[in-house]
């Protein structure tokens, strides 16, 4: 069976590689998928985030990691997979997700969404808290890998 982890992944965090790990105990395969969204801002372009996703998973032989424009539904379907999981972190992270999944219940009801919940070393982990806590030099580690943490430190010329 495929799951597929969408999200914005900008950039991807400590937070997102717990939740691809732990998933994949579960399904056969798991789709990293990094949304292309002309609404949200992103710090890192889709090229960028992409090559820290695959460079943050490259020991987890069961993920693929791909990029999508447009609704995720109609991806999963593409694929033929029947999962989209989502990460939970606190109360604030529900009522967005019960929206988007019973969004996605009336688009595709065929498709499940599967919430994992945040392990307690990262569910304060976020892409925009890293993103403010490296552009104010703040320390990164155990939050953003190695990589992740430079390059953003470069994006504001830290380095
Ligand atoms: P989006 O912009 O679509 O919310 P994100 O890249 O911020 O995408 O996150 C993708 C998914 O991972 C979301 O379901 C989010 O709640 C979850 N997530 C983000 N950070 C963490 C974390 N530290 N622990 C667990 N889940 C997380």
């Amino acid at each position: 069976m495929i799951a597929v982890y969408p999200g914005s992944f900008d950039p991807i965090t400590l937070g997102h590689v717990d939740i691809i790990q732990r998933v994949c105990g579960l399904y056969d395969q798991v789709i990293v998928l990094v949304a292309e969204s002309e609404q949200k801002e992103s710090l890192f372009s889709i090229q960028e985030r992409l090559q820290l996703v695959r460079d943050s998973l490259v020991h987890l032989p069961k993920v693929k990691v791909d990029s999508h424009r447009g609704l995720t539904v109609d991806y999963v379907r593409q694929v033929g997979a029947k999962v989209i999981v989502r990460g939970l972190r606190a109360v604030v992270d529900f009522e967005y997700e019960v929206g988007m999944a019973n969004l996605n219940r009336k688009l595709a009801p065929e498709i499940e969404t599967v919430l994992v919940f945040a392990s307690p070393d990262y569910y304060f982990v976020s892409s925009r808290a890293v993103k403010e806590l490296a552009r104010n030099g703040g320390r990164l580690d155990g939050l953003v890998s190695n990589l992740v943490a430079t390059s953003m430190q470069k994006k504001w010329k830290k380095v």
